[in-house]
């Protein structure tokens, strides 16, 4: 069934602009866009159903794509301390309650709503160790009809005996949801798998054996999953990988060595301070890079050179990664990703910051490929879109490209009024 959406539509097919359609169509069929036109008679499409979203901006949903649930109760609270004293001190703490499954319910039930509320349709999560609140969070995505790659996390050392799994457990309990969500690809073709899917997620290798690793690693391969971890974030964290992994050429490598660094499609977070033979090894094996910028500051783990990562052609996407990050609004993550850059330009006038149109493609387009064909507008592409009415930001004074920049400076979730993943309506999701 073919629904047209007519609205002035912005998204980003290259970084380097904006495609902008004023009083533009967007075909869509099942889910997917089979069209973008600025009038209906080249859309071939005057038989379809038109929904007229008037004066409104039309642009692709937001991607999280490294993001904590658990940690939505610490969300934007106990700031005082770096990387490791606060993980140990406020992290392993929160999520040692998500035993109980009756908690994690109504703690993930936030956490969607807020997604839900900025419009980030599309997210890459870790949950806590524990099989059944995963599960949880796994089927509250399903029933919001949210996509999200969620991973129950591996670690087996350094962290309080209710969080440490050992080796078997840990797998067993990631090869049940495997099986359970799985499963349901059969369902799909490989262009279009379920919106709902696991992730394999060691937390980061201080965490993890090297036989957690290993079994981690083997887990990916054989179910040919994704994965997720943390990278290069704090150089008190890389001095202890460093010693934990001797033989290991970078912290990168450690994952490497493991069948943890590409292998599979693979992202990891922060990359604060990748450079020289780590960033060599993630541009050969594809591994995508999720810039967290509000984490980095809150835990003084200092400016990613996204610049130079985008330079050196690696991939890249967004994440809030609350509660190391204190907000889960993505557009925000936009606005403070570009600050960084400014920060970093005015140490060095070599590395130019980045532009509206460079961070809007990388949150979108850059991000969205991790899943598929998302973050775009171009025919192929899921139909994963928020429409944004601004009206109470004095549009009629701006272009429209400066009006979605306005909106993204200073809008917020108000002026959010329909959000689609995969071409169905997102309803508010429960919350109790
Ligand atoms: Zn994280």
């Amino acid at each position: 069934m073919k629904k047209v959406y007519k609205a002035h539509i912005l998204f980003t097919k290259e970084k380097d602009r904006f495609e902008v359609y004023e009083n533009g169509y967007i075909a869509v069929e099942d889910g997917i866009v089979v069209g973008v036109a600025s009038n209906l008679e080249a859309l071939n499409a005057q038989d379809a159903e038109v929904i007229d979203f008037g004066d409104k901006l039309l642009i692709p949903a937001m991607n999280d794509m490294h993001v904590h649930a658990p940690q939505v109760h610490n969300q934007g609270v106990a700031m005082d301390l770096e990387l490791l004293p606060w993980l140990q001190n406020y992290t392993f703490p929160e999520e040692a309650k998500y035993a109980d499954v009756q908690y994690a319910e109504r703690m993930y039930r936030r956490f969607l709503h807020t997604q839900w509320l900025f419009g980030t349709m599309r997210s890459v999560v870790f949950s806590t160790v524990h099989t059944d609140s995963t599960r949880k969070l796994m089927q509250l995505y399903q029933e919001a009809g949210m996509g999200a790659l969620v991973g129950k996390v591996a670690m087996n050392r350094n962290c309080p005996d209710e969080l440490c799994e050992d080796v078997d457990a840990a797998i067993a309990g990631n090869e049940q949801l495997i099986k359970e969500f799985n499963a349901q690809c059969s369902m799909f073709n490989a262009q279009c798998p379920p919106l709902v899917r696991p992730i394999i997620t060691p937390r980061f290798v201080p965490s993890c054996t090297p036989e957690l690793l290993k079994a981690c690693g083997e887990l990916a391969k054989k179910y040919k999953l994704p994965v997720q971890s943390h990278l290069s974030e704090n150089t008190s964290e890389i001095a202890w990988v460093a010693e934990l992994e001797p033989e290991s050429k970078s912290y990168g490598d450690a994952y490497n060595r493991y069948g943890l660094f590409g292998q599979t499609p693979t992202i990891m977070a922060h990359c604060v301070w990748t450079a020289g033979s780590e960033l060599e090894l993630m541009k050969k094996n594809g591994v995508m890079v999720a810039h967290c910028p509000t984490s980095n500051f809150n835990l003084s783990s200092g400016m990613a050179p996204v610049r130079n990562l985008l330079d050196a052609g690696i991939r890249i996407g967004l994440g809030s990664d609350i509660s190391g990050g204190h907000d889960l609004n993505m557009f925000r993550m936009l606005v403070y990703a570009i600050q960084v850059s400014k920060m970093q330009y005015q140490q060095n006038h070599d590395k130019a910051f980045l532009t509206l149109s460079e961070i809007f493609w990388i949150a979108t387009k850059s991000a969205g490929s991790f899943f598929g064909k998302v973050g775009s507008f171009e025919p192929g592409y899921e139909f994963d879109a928020l429409v944004i009415d601004d009206s109470v930001l004095y549009p009629a004074e701006y272009s429209l490209q400066h009006r979605l920049e306005r909106f993204i400076y200073v809008g917020d979730d108000r002026q959010i009024v329909h959000r689609f993943c995969r071409g169905k309506e997102v309803e508010e999701p429960k919350v109790f």
